[in-house]
């Protein structure tokens, strides 16, 4: 099967013509034995490259491409799999792409359908796009130092369900922004299983109850400009009376005020919901208390969902960030949620931060708020520390 793929890399050191010629004749021999066909666009800074030709022989090249040393922060921006070739016998041609570059800037005696993706990429490219990767002086500009405590609370007496907490990081402002408290049993069931050992409406009743845990301990933890998020099914919320009304009296108890507090719902679980649902959730607002769509991205409401229900926070899921630096599909809807999000004004977190090239792209790109191992871990009853410098 013949494939392209599309990849975004940033040279090393300074690129010019002999260079780039250098480059074309280096690649050639491989090329044409493998009968790879393709484009390599070159800004001065950044290439843009398509290979296309059998599948088997676009991997090999790809993996040699990404262990070059002239080039890095390389970027898989998609690949596709095509009925034909679309740069006929061009083994590799280096085209340089300027400012004043526009739709027009293709050589006549290449034609392109003007409706494919390798020329709407092309020209995406070539408009700006695809450069959201940070330069090595903006790298050594760039200054955060996070240095958080580890602090525990004592485990809530006489119970066989605890939480532990994780913190969600303002890395822009260097400092925790808000806590989530994660249900645990004593028996080291998974979240899901402790929750979906009870069915229907003891099921709510004990996911509702057990936050009174989960407010108690984690008031003991966060400070008066820091918020604590609970996870509640939305059945919970549809089929209990008063919700808003419980919470908000534990929420008093416990020392905080509702702004403080932030209740997670499932993108997932919250289609089934109705205008029971709304209803409840504007009851809870009421109070002052708030509300983050958890896991977004990860069940199939998709934007539909934002349409009909503003929340307070949009919390980003993993799968979405997951590698987001080196993933042209992740990165196109990480920006689309992100920029959704700052129109509408909602607080974006990005979950499951593991590696801090992931961070790093994603701060770039202008994220602000995020939650994963690479800050800390969650907590038995307590927070870990974070230590984060760059
Ligand atoms: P969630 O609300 O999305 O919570 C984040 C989950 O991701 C937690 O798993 C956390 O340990 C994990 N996590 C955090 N950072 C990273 C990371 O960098 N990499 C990876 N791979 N994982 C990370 P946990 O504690 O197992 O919870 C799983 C889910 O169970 C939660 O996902 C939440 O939806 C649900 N859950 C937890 N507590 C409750 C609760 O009290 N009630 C309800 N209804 N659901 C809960
Ligand atoms: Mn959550
Ligand atoms: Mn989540």
């Amino acid at each position: 099967m013949l494939k392209q793929l599309v990849y975004r890399s940033q040279s090393i050191s300074n690129v010019n013509e002999t260079c780039l010629d250098k480059i074309t004749s280096d690649s050639l021999p491989f090329n044409e034995r493998y009968n790879i066909t393709g484009v390599l666009l070159f800004d001065g800074e950044y290439f843009f490259q398509v290979i296309e030709g059998e599948s088997e022989h676009v991997d090999v090249l790809f993996e040699r491409i990404k262990i070059d040393r002239r080039h890095n922060n390389v970027m898989k921006v998609t690949e596709i799999i095509v009925p034909k070739r679309d740069f006929g016998d061009w083994h590799l041609r280096a085209l340089p792409v300027s400012e004043e570059s526009s739709c027009y800037w293709l050589p006549p005696d290449l034609s392109l359908n003007r409706e494919s993706r390798i020329f709407a990429l092309l020209n995406s490219f070539a408009s700006g796009k695809w450069r959201t990767c940070l330069s090595d002086e903006a790298r050594k500009r760039l200054r955060v130092n996070l240095n958080t405590p580890d602090m525990t609370v004592a485990p809530y007496r006489d119970s066989s369900i605890q939480f532990a907490f994780q913190p969600i990081v303002d890395t822009s402002r260097a400092r925790i922004s808000s806590i989530e408290a994660l249900i645990r049993s004593d028996d080291g069931r998974f979240p899901e299983d402790i929750i979906s050992s009870f069915k229907g409406q003891e099921k709510y009743k004990f996911d509702l109850e057990t936050k009174a845990i989960a407010i108690h301990q984690g008031a003991a933890l966060i400070t008066p400009d820091q918020s604590l998020s609970i996870n509640l099914c939305p059945g919970a919320i549809t089929h209990l009376p008063n919700v808003g009304e419980y919470l908000h009296g534990l929420v008093v108890q416990s020392g905080l005020k509702a702004q403080q507090l932030v209740i997670e719902v499932t993108e997932a679980e919250l289609i089934s919901e109705s205008g029971a649902f709304h209803d409840a959730i504007e009851k809870i607002r009421s109070y002052g208390i708030r509300i983050a769509i958890d896991d977004f991205g990860a069940g199939y409401a998709g934007l539909s969902l934002l349409a009909d229900f503003s929340p307070d926070k949009i919390k980003l899921d993993r799968k979405i960030t997951t590698g987001v630096h080196e993933n042209g599909h992740r990165q196109a809807i990480t920006e689309a949620v992100l920029e959704f999000a700052n129109s509408m004004g909602i607080p974006l977190v990005v979950e499951g931060v593991e590696t801090l090239e992931e961070w790093l792209w994603l701060q770039h790109a202008g994220v602000q708020r995020f939650q994963g191992y690479l800050f800390a871990r969650p907590k038995l009853n307590g927070l870990n520390g974070i230590k984060f410098s760059v």
